[in-house]
C-alpha cells in the first residue's frame, strides 16, 4: 500500500472537473421550478456533473431544506423546520418523469420533530415515482428516525429497491461526527430494515480521513456485514466550509490505492458490492448498483 497523504493541501485527484452539459442544464432549471432541494447541491458534491450530466442520476432532499440536526460533517442548514410540503411526493415524481431519470436516491433532512419522522411523506414519495415512471429504480436514504421502528416500517412498506443508512464513520468516531445518531442504533436500523423487506438490498457508507485506521474501517465493515448490510460505499470526507474543517478537520488524505485495496477486502469480506474512491459519496454510481444486484430490474 502507498503511503497515504497526511494533511496538507487538497491533493490533485481530488480536483473536480466542471463541464456543464445540456442535462445538467436542464435538471438544474427544473430543481429550481418546482422548488426542490437536491443534495447534490447542497453538499457541494463533487460528482455532480457526472452525476447529472452523464449518468442521469440524482438525490432529492425532501421534508424541507432545514435540519433538526447538525452533524459536524454537514452543509444542510439546521433549525427549527417549519410545517410540511405535502405536495412534494408529487413534485418529485413529476420531476423525475420529466428528466426520464433511470435511478433516483431519496434522502431528506432529519425530522425529529415530526411524530412520525418524515416517514409517510417519505414513503409516499416512493409511490409517486413509481406510479410515474415504474422502471425507474428507487433509493432511500433516511436518518436513523430516532429509532422509532413502526415509523421505518412504513417506510419499507413502499419496498424501496435500496434502503441506504449511513453509518459515516467508525464506532469509536461516531459521537463526534454524528449528531444524536448512534453507531449501534444505525446497525439496528439496518437489521430491521432487511428483516422488514428482505426483498430491497441495504447499503451504508463510510467518510474516510477523521483519523480512523485501516483495522477500524474493517471493524465497521465487520460490523455492517453482521447486520445483513449488501452494499458499501467509502468516500473521502471533505469539509464542506472552513467553519466545517475548524470542528471537525481532515486528518488524512486517503490515496486512490488505499481506497482500491479496502474495496478488495470489502469484496472479500463478502459485500454484495462496493463503491470506494476519493470522490465517492454515498449515492454515486447507484443506478449501477440497483441493477447489477438486482436481476429483475433491466
Ligand atoms: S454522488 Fe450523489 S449527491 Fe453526488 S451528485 Fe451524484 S447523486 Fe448527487
Amino acid at each position: 500500500m502507498k503511503p497515504s497523504l497526511q494533511i496538507s493541501h487538497k491533493p490533485a485527484w481530488l480536483k473536480i472537473r466542471m463541464n456543464g452539459t445540456n442535462n445538467y442544464r436542464k435538471l438544474k432549471k427544473i430543481m429550481q421550478s418546482e422548488g426542490l432541494h437536491t443534495v447534490c447541491e447542497e453538499a457541494r458534491c463533487p460528482n455532480i456533473h457526472e452525476c447529472w450530466g452523464k449518468r442521469k442520476t440524482v438525490t432529492f432532499m425532501i421534508l424541507g431544506d432545514t435540519c433538526t440536526r447538525a452533524c459536524g460533517f454537514c452543509a444542510v442548514k439546521s433549525g427549527r423546520p417549519e410545517g410540511l410540503d405535502l405536495d412534494e411526493p408529487t413534485r418529485v415524481a413529476k420531476s423525475v418523469a420529466r428528466l426520464q431519470l433511470r435511478h433516483v436516491v431519496i434522502t431528506a433532512v432529519a425530522r425529529d420533530d415530526l411524530a412520525d419522522g418524515g416517514a409517510s411523506i417519505f414513503a409516499e414519495t416512493v409511490r409517486a415515482v413509481r406510479r410515474k415512471i415504474a422502471d425507474c429504480t428507487v433509493e432511500v436514504l433516511p436518518s436513523d428516525m430516532g429509532g422509532v421502528y413502526k415509523n421505518l416500517q412504513i417506510l419499507m412498506d413502499a419496498k424501496p429497491d435500496i434502503l441506504n443508512h449511513n453509518v459515516e464513520t467508525v464506532r469509536r468516531l461516531s459521537d463526534r461526527v454524528r449528531s444524536k445518531a448512534k453507531y449501534d442504533r444505525s446497525l439496528e436500523f439496518l437489521l430491521r430494515a432487511k428483516d422488514m423487506e428482505p426483498w430491497s438490498l441495504t447499503k451504508s457508507s463510510i467518510m474516510l480521513g477523521l483519523s480512523e485506521t485501516k483495522e477500524e474501517i474493517m471493524e465497521t465493515m465487520d460490523d455492517l456485514l453482521a447486520n445483513r448490510v449488501d452494499i458499501l460505499t467509502l468516500g473521502q470526507y471533505i469539509p464542506p466550509s472552513k467553519m466545517h474543517a475548524k470542528y471537525l478537520p481532515v486528518i488524512k488524505y486517503w490515496h486512490p490505492d488505499e481506497f482500491a485495496e479496502l474495496k478488495a477486502i470489502a469484496l472479500d469480506k463478502g459485500f454484495r458490492h462496493c463503491e470506494a474512491g476519493p470522490k465517492v459519496r454515498s449515492s454515486y454510481h447507484a443506478d449501477k448498483q440497483a441493477r447489477l444486484l438486482r436481476p429483475d430490474v433491466d
